[in-house]
């Protein structure tokens, strides 16, 4: 069975959306990851999770909507970014043309952190118009599943974890004859509780927050293979549900 939207014909595409109400949507961005990662890292990495799930329990799935919220990456070549208003905008443009096909039930899979907040408030404002929306990210999952597996410093942007889940899905692309150690420095006005509107750039010169030279094939495999199950059990949760339970309930009577 095909599960890719656009490898289908519009026959295809059809019999799925009479017979099913779920999809699979992959977002990410194309932004610096140091400079032994691809740009692309964050969509790359978003899409094979949500393809392989989407495979393995016959859900549909988009194309990978790769520009994301990255401004704070900027500085370094090749970033592409767009707005959070833009992208929660143009996302949810998406969720609502599924709608029109009768989709209520929509998994994002979110390959990029700063784009978290947006999909959050386009998920809530969906929710009141009867779609239901869900967000998951994999290094959250791989925190709480495989907690020992990489070290607080390895777990950085472009660090070891990514670096090594690139390297297990990505070999080719991936260069870690350049992989740097770099502890990120922190800003002269940094004090508890505050939150300062930094670029990565304030923080490290190399892109890499943290040690990215400990990257390791196998325990890239390790995180795909357990993140992608853990997305495989939430899928088959919602596809199972009834929409009234998910979407927003009646005002108390
Ligand atoms: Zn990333």
């Amino acid at each position: 069975m095909k599960v890719m939207l656009h490898e289908m014909n519009w026959t295809e595409a059809r019999e799925y959306f009479k017979n099913n109400d779920i999809s699979i949507l992959p977002v990410g961005s194309n932004e610096q990851h140091g400079p032994q990662n691809p740009l692309g890292t964050d969509h790359l990495i978003a899409r094979a999770i949500a393809e392989e799930t989407a495979k393995r329990t016959e859900v549909l799935c988009l194309q990978v909507i790769p520009f994301g919220v990255s401004s704070h990456h900027k500085q370094f070549w090749g970033t592409i970014f767009v707005s959070p208003r833009t992208f929660k905008n143009y996302v949810k443009d998406v969720c609502l043309a599924l709608n029109y096909y009768g989709v209520q039930k929509i998994v994002i899979v979110n390959g990029h952190g700063s784009n978290r907040c947006a999909l959050l408030e386009m998920a809530r404002e969906l929710r009141e118009k009867g779609i239901f929306v869900s967000v998951f990210q994999w290094w959250e999952a791989a925190n709480e599943l495989l907690p020992e597996l990489f070290k607080l410093e390895e777990k950085g942007h472009a660090a070891a974890e990514e670096t090594s889940v690139n390297l297990a899905l990505y070999p080719h692309i991936v260069n870690m004859n350049q992989a740097v150690d770099e502890e990120p420095h922190k800003h002269g006005v940094e004090a508890e509780g505050v939150s300062l509107p930094l670029d990565t750039l304030d923080e490290t010169g190399s892109g890499v927050f943290g040690k990215s030279t400990t990257a390791s094939t196998k325990k890239g495999q390790r995180i795909f293979e357990v993140v992608v199950n853990e997305l495989v059990n939430h899928v088959k949760l919602i596809k199972e549900a009834k929409v009234g339970d998910l979407v927003q309930k009646p005002k108390v009577q």
